[in-house]
């Protein structure tokens, strides 16, 4: 179990809210968290849920001075920045001592550097840690997914956070140093994206040739093309039955999620001076399909239908 009493959450959205209440139901009741998001009621829902667990706090710098240690789960880099450096509010606005601050955020690399060389400049006892997530929101719901933490192996801190980690997911892989933990994700949301539109086109020009995509997909299960998008977040709707697509594309990873991982890992790849092949390609079809109302708001994977993806197949097969 943790060795913390007063932990700290900021950012309660789609993903933060459900990772927090991990850690609220599975640590002891003399654990606090103090939680802040700009959004108010998303702190008053969870402190009124877990009353006497959960604090309300009042700024990331309240929260990190009832804190031992502070996770973070917003959007951008833009807001990771006004979270941790804001001077009158941020975290590193007040002694930090030897806190440790974690940030889950998936944002750029850059951003992250700054944030941590900040931290080692002005509170060269303090810890800052890259730990990005996969799995989504069914994932930290579940409290199945996996951190990617911008750490070597050998990290004097990795046995305390992995024990932390591990009451919010199922998987904790130190990736080798700082902001390697980002750089992974976004290799990870690069080739998923890439899969997603892949299996939508071979879908698309198979059902086009007369092929029942359910047909087409246990093809793909059984020969060289097989892939998780297909067996388990299948872009057609109606042939893996849990698949976000099955569900009226509910559910899943938003597809201007996708498109700012994306451009991110194509940011990535021009600062390494690599040239990628399907890099502008991917970008322009995530870029198009956020822009269709069609597909905004909607899981990633309904790049199947942006492509004009027959939905209504099931009607000519039976
Ligand atoms: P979200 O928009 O649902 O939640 C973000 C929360 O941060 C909101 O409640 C917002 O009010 C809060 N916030 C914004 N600025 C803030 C600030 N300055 N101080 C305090 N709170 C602030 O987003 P999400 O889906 O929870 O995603 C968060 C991060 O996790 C993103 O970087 C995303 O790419 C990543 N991620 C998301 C998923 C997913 O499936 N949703 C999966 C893996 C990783």
């Amino acid at each position: 179990m943790s060795e913390y009493t007063s932990l700290g959450f900021i950012g309660l959205g789609a993903m933060g809210k459900p990772m927090a209440e991990q850690l609220a139901t599975k640590l002891p009741s003399t654990t606090k968290i103090t939680v802040y998001d700009v959004i108010e009621g998303a702190i008053t829902e969870l402190a009124e849920k877990y009353p006497g667990k959960v604090v309300a706090g009042s700024s990331p710098r309240d929260v990190t001075e009832n804190s031992q240690l502070i996770f973070s789960m917003v959007p951008e880099g833009a807001h990771v920045r006004s979270v941790y450096l804001d001077e009158k509010t941020g975290v590193c606005s007040t002694d930090l001592g030897v806190r440790i601050l974690v940030d889950c955020s998936t944002i750029d690399t850059a951003t992250s550097l700054a944030v941590k060389d900040h931290v080692k400049i002005y509170h060269p006892k303090a810890s800052f840690y890259d730990a990005p997530v996969s799995g989504g929101v069914i994932g930290a719901e579940n409290g199945s997914i996996a951190f990617f933490l911008g750490c070597a192996e050998t990290d004097p801190n990795l046995d305390r956070l992995t024990k932390l980690l591990d009451l919010m997911g199922k998987q904790v892989i130190p990736c080798g140093q700082p902001s390697l933990g980002l750089s992974a994700k976004l290799c990870n949301n690069y080739l998923s994206g890439l899969i997603a539109i892949a299996n939508s086109e071979a879908l698309i020009m198979g059902m086009k040739a007369g092929l029942n995509p359910r047909v087409l997909s246990s093809v793909f299960g059984a020969g060289t093309a097989q892939n998780t998008i297909c067996d388990k977040f299948n872009p057609c709707p109606g042939v893996a039955p849990t698949a976000p697509s099955t569900n009226g594309y509910k559910g899943g990873f938003k597809v201007q999620l996708m498109k700012k991982d994306f451009s991110l890992a194509v940011d990535l790849a021009k600062q390494q001076g690599i040239d990628l092949v399907l890099g502008a390609q991917g970008l322009k079809t995530y870029e198009n399909a956020s822009n269709d109302p069609k597909c905004r708001d909607l899981d990633s994977r309904v790049v199947f239908r942006h492509l004009g993806g027959d939905e209504d197949w099931a009607t000519k097969f039976n």
